[in-house]
């Protein structure tokens, strides 16, 4: 089975991808962690998407799903894949559609993560991490028990360039132009479904799984 994951930045894409994966067994391929593996490592990709990363906007498309189509074809992804935020664009969903048809392989259901645009400006603005050990606080739902240190290490807490209040409206308003269209575009193709992103993390898990055996 191939899965794909659409909603905005914020919707709970990540955790929903890693828990549906492990469950269904099948490889979880997320964009923005690919991306920004890449960076770390400093290869030529990387230092090419750094700057649209950094202003909340797309990655050119090419880029992309080259990036992408490379990930799909590779072993690990053959017993099925699951998609997490990719595409982005009506011209991704595109060249993934004529790849996949190429391969011999289709999208089995589309899961769309409705969350409001005020609650997930709350989650994101609030998230910070501890550079050194990677753990994730929340302001309001999981603060460390001293401000802006993490609890295992005493490291100061940052946050991600991206999660910045500024560029977190610059993402939901590329998130409503450039990435809304693909609701339509999979509503047409039958493969969409779509689950309340907003309640618990652990109903919407339930909610997807549901929706994957529709
Ligand atoms: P994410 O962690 O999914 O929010 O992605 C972080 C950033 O990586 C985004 O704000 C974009 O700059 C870039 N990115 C991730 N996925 C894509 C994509 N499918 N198309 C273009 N840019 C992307």
């Amino acid at each position: 089975m191939n899965l794909m994951l659409l909603g905005p930045p914020g919707a709970g894409k990540g955790t929903q991808a890693a828990r549906i994966a492990a469950d269904f067994g099948l490889l979880h391929l997320s964009s923005g962690d690919i991306l920004r593996a890449e960076r770390k490592g400093q290869t030529e990709l990387g230092r090419k998407a750094q700057d649209y990363m950094d202003r909340g906007a797309l990655v050119p498309d090419d880029l992309i799903l080259a990036m992408m189509v490379d990930h799909i074809n590779r072993p690990e992804a053959q017993k099925g894949f699951l998609l997490d935020g990719f595409p982005r664009t009506v011209p991704q969903a595109e060249g993934l559609d004529q790849r996949l048809v190429a391969s011999g392989k289709r999208i089995d259901a589309v899961i769309n993560i409705v969350v409001p645009d005020a609650e997930v400006t709350r989650r994101l603005t609030g998230r910070w991490s501890c550079p050194k050990d990677g753990r994730i606080y929340h302001e309001v739902f999981s603060p460390p028990a001293k401000i802006g240190v993490c609890d295992d290490c005493g490291t100061a807490l940052t946050r991600r360039k991206d999660d910045e209040p500024g560029v977190v409206s610059q993402r939901l308003v590329t998130y409503h132009t450039e990435t809304e269209p693909l609701v339509e575009y999979y509503g047409r193709r039958g493969v969409l479904r779509t689950v309340d992103g907003s309640v618990d993390a652990d109903v919407v898990t339930a909610s997807i799984k549901k929706a994957c055996k529709e």
